[in-house]
């Protein structure tokens, strides 16, 4: 643990907590896209545990919105009225259980969980390795790559309710689709267990190596976005269909598609997270009336237009 979060940092409703709590931050440092408006309230707890003491004197009406790092979120530029909770890096477990399951909890780094696991003799998650959000992320999108998907590998989770309880859930309670995951209402993962095949971590190496790779060639590097925009529909690509209606390169203010991987946006610097949203919603009704597809966002929209 960070040293500066072994002492208690702050009281709240009574309660002395860990973790960093701040009012009124801006999301812009804590999305890829760098857009977004202000939260009203802002938590990095410093563990599981004192998530659970925050969350037991949350109002029970309180607004809740889950970050992990920020990869797939669009807040827009209004901000978000209520609270945000973010796991990184304060839920950052890990452990191996043995017998090919690995436990890891919400706030660690995909890419992490993808070396650990391959450095550990195992096989499977190397697909994670080029995904630039938490496992938490990974958990609540089915985060996949190159063939693999997240929820393939599960066999238990754990969730935290509104009053900070947690439950432990095997991954059959659980319905998964493509980049969709239906599980406990108002519940929030906290942890999964991932259980893999034994390996050469020499191959898992070599995986990883070369999944970076082809990830380098097809997308942008270093520019600000938040990976695929739209999912893919039923047998076709969404960045097929975006640049065959001639929409590569189009722009809207300082949001613009991307010329290497038409399901990108990027913000090319300064741009609003509205200029992404209109451009989003554009690119929806070009696909529309050029293909008679409705594209949908892959992308979570959140918080308040200006
Ligand atoms: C360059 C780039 C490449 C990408 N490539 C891929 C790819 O190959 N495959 C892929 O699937 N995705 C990809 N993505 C998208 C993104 O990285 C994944 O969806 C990732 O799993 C999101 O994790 P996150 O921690 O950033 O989630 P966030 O963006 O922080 O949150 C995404 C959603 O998950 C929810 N959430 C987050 N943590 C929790 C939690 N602990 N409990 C409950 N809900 C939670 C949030 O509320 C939000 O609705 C890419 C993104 C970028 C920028």
């Amino acid at each position: 643990m960070n040293m500066s979060l072994k002492m208690p940092h702050t009281e709240f409703k009574g309660i002395e907590l860990y973790g960093d709590l701040r009012q009124f931050e801006s999301m812009v440092r804590h999305t890829s896209w760098r857009v977004g408006g202000v939260a009203d309230c802002y938590y990095r707890p410093a563990g599981i545990d004192d998530l659970g003491r925050f969350m037991s004197v949350l109002p029970e009406d309180e607004s809740l919105y889950w970050l992990g790092l920020g990869s797939n979120l669009l807040v827009r530029d209004g901000g978000i009225r209520g609270t945000v909770i973010a796991t990184s890096p304060g839920l950052g477990g890990m452990d191996y259980l043995g017998e090919g399951r690995l436990r890891v909890e919400a706030g660690v780094a995909s890419a992490k969980v993808a070396r650990r696991s391959v450095a550990q003799g195992l096989r499977g998650a190397e697909f994670l390795a080029g995904i630039p959000g938490s496992f938490g992320g990974a958990l609540a999108m089915n985060a996949g790559a190159f063939g693999g998907e997240t929820w393939r590998h599960i066999a238990a989770v754990e969730m935290i309710d509104r009053h900070g309880q947690i439950h432990t859930y095997s991954a059959t309670e659980f319905s998964v689709g493509y980049r969709s995951v239906q599980g406990p209402a108002q519940q929030w993962f906290v942890a999964g267990v991932l259980q893999l095949d034994k390996g050469s971590s020499e191959e898992g190496r070599g995986m990883i190596k070369t999944l970076l790779g082809k990830r380098g060639e097809s997308q942008p590097i270093g520019l600000a976005n938040a990976g695929s925009v739209f999912r893919n529909p039923p047998g076709d690509y969404a960045a097929r269909l975006i640049e065959t209606a001639g929409l590569k390169g189009h722009c809207e203010g300082a949001a613009c598609v991307s010329d290497v991987h038409a399901n990108f946006i990027i913000n090319t610097g300064g741009a609003s997270a509205t200029q992404i949203e209109t451009l989003i919603r554009f690119l929806q009704a070009e696909v529309q009336r050029v293909h008679g597809v409705q594209l949908e966002t892959e992308v979570h929209v959140i918080g308040e237009a200006l």
